[in-house]
């Protein structure tokens, strides 16, 4: 079920209008999105073209990886979205930084990602759909972006 959402960051110079794929929110533990987000990545899914930024010169991207790169605003440095570059199904997809959303409201977590790295002093009581690293990077193999 398609949903129309709208976010910023926090000083205001990006905001974006978008329509979810799903009303899930996914967590990745990795340790790159640790230290980007400063804590645990939730993202949302947006296909590239129900994605509408204003103030996009205001973003920088960032190369993460070989097939992947990272947004933020120039200004605030907010983490702003995540985004396959490499060529396969997941390529150009959005996955919006959740927490720039402006209401989250009926949005709920499904999925986390590389479970395996999360570290031992924190866990979410929701039950989602679990991923280790292994599991991710097979299922992007399969997507043709390994
Ligand atoms: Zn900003
Ligand atoms: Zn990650």
């Amino acid at each position: 079920m398609a949903q129309d959402i709208s976010g910023k960051c926090m000083c205001g110079a990006v905001t974006y209008r978008a329509q979810l794929i799903e009303p899930e929110l996914g967590a990745c533990h990795c340790s790159m999105c640790r230290r980007w987000t400063g804590g645990v990545f939730l993202a949302l899914s947006v296909l590239p073209d129900a994605m509408t930024f204003e103030g996009e010169a205001h973003i920088q991207l960032f190369q993460s990886s070989p097939w992947a790169e990272r947004g933020f605003c120039k200004n605030c440095g907010s983490s702003l979205f995540y985004r396959v570059t490499a060529a396969g199904k997941e390529q150009g997809i959005y996955h919006i930084g959740a927490g720039t959303m402006n209401d989250l409201d009926g949005i709920t977590l499904s999925q986390q990602l590389f479970i395996d790295q999360k570290p031992d002093g924190y866990s979410f009581c929701e039950t989602t759909a679990d991923l280790t690293q292994e599991q991710v990077e097979a299922m992007f193999a399969n997507l043709g972006t390994a």
